[in-house]
């Protein structure tokens, strides 16, 4: 039988990846939406999750796609209710409401899944066994992309919570913690205000790890045309490049197949093993980056962002 799923804030993510991906499993059905201006078609919409959940005994899973300065409390109210839940990436505006997340399902023995699409992309398995009995040098990440394309009218991305460019890049920190076999420890940043925001528009990020190993990290969301979503990572023996945001991989610049990328129908396959097995999967250390990177990042005055 398919869980009986809610999916929140129909949005850019919701109607371009959870509804195609709900569609496409036989895990879960898309019951019902909630969602102040919108909904999906055929499917029974509620302007909020606390109505649907009143309606809908039968929902037992709700998956956020809310922006993350407005997720928290719809993530609590579900989990009180002992319904699974499932976030959008990065998991909430905070380390600890996303820990008390954690407890409160723990608690209520439900399912809480803190989704990393990146994560999910076709060559992260492939990366993650290729470094793992390999001695890492170097690490370089470049994560630079157009916001006016990728992210139009947006506001929330610019304001407190909204993470401004750290938004695509903790996509490339989900995948460092989930490839490297130490973690990353940062150790340098300066981080570029636009002067009539609260979020940065770009950061240059230096970490340290065991053994002398050195990361960079690029971020820049004016780069225009083509993303730059690449992650480069020197051995003792051999460099590694992931490129397309972990769709694509190379070993000493020869492809290697990984297959087709398919980040949402893996993550909603990851949902119900996580509901099936009665566990929990909420990895912050992505979002500890960034936070570390707000607490020592140097910061710059860059020139006012307009749309
Ligand atoms: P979005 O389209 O701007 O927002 C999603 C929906 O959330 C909105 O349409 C809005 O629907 C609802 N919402 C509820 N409260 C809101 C508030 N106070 N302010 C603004 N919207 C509110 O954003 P998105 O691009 O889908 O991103 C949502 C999450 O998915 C983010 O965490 C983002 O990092 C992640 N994500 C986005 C992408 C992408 O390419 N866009 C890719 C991967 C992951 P109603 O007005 O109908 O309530």
């Amino acid at each position: 039988m398919p869980h009986t799923l809610a999916l929140v804030g129909i949005g850019e993510i919701a109607r371009n990846q959870h509804v195609p991906a709900l569609q496409g499993t036989g895990a879960f059905t898309l019951a019902a939406t909630a969602s102040r201006n919108a909904g999906v078609e055929g499917i029974d919409g509620y302007r909020n999750l606390a109505s649907l959940l009143d309606a809908r005994a039968d929902v037992t899973c709700v998956s956020l796609c809310t922006p993350p300065q407005f997720r928290y409390e719809d993530a609590r109210l579900a989990l009180e209710q002992g319904r699974h839940v499932m976030l959008e990436k990065p998991p909430g505006a905070t380390l600890s409401e996303v820990e008390a997340l954690i407890d409160l399902a723990r608690a209520r023995g439900v399912t809480l899944y803190a989704s990393w699409h990146s994560r999910a992309a076709a060559a992260v398995p492939a990366a993650r066994d290729w470094l793992a009995d390999r001695r890492v040098r170097n690490v370089s990440m470049t994560w630079k992309e157009d916001v006016r394309h990728w992210h139009p009218g947006q506001d929330w991305i610019w304001q407190a919570g909204g993470l401004g460019v750290f938004d695509p890049g903790i996509n490339g920190f989900s995948i460092l913690t989930a490839i490297l076999p130490h973690p990353l420890r940062l150790t340098a940043a300066e981080l570029r205000f636009p002067e009539n925001r609260d979020t940065p528009v770009a950061a240059d990020l230096a970490f340290a790890g065991p053994d002398g190993l050195r990361a960079q990290a690029a971020l820049d969301w004016l780069e225009t045309g083509e993303p730059k979503w690449d992650i480069v990572v020197a051995t003792e023996s051999g460099t590694l490049t992931l490129s397309k945001g972990g769709a694509e991989m190379a070993v000493d610049g020869v492809p290697v197949p990984v297959g087709e990328n398919r980040e949402y129908p893996n993550l909603y396959a990851r949902f119900a093993e996580l509901i099936d097995r009665g566990e929990r999967d909420a990895d912050l250390a992505p979002l500890r980056l960034v936070a570390d990177a707000f607490m020592l990042g140097r910061r710059v005055a860059a020139p006012a962002f307009r749309w």
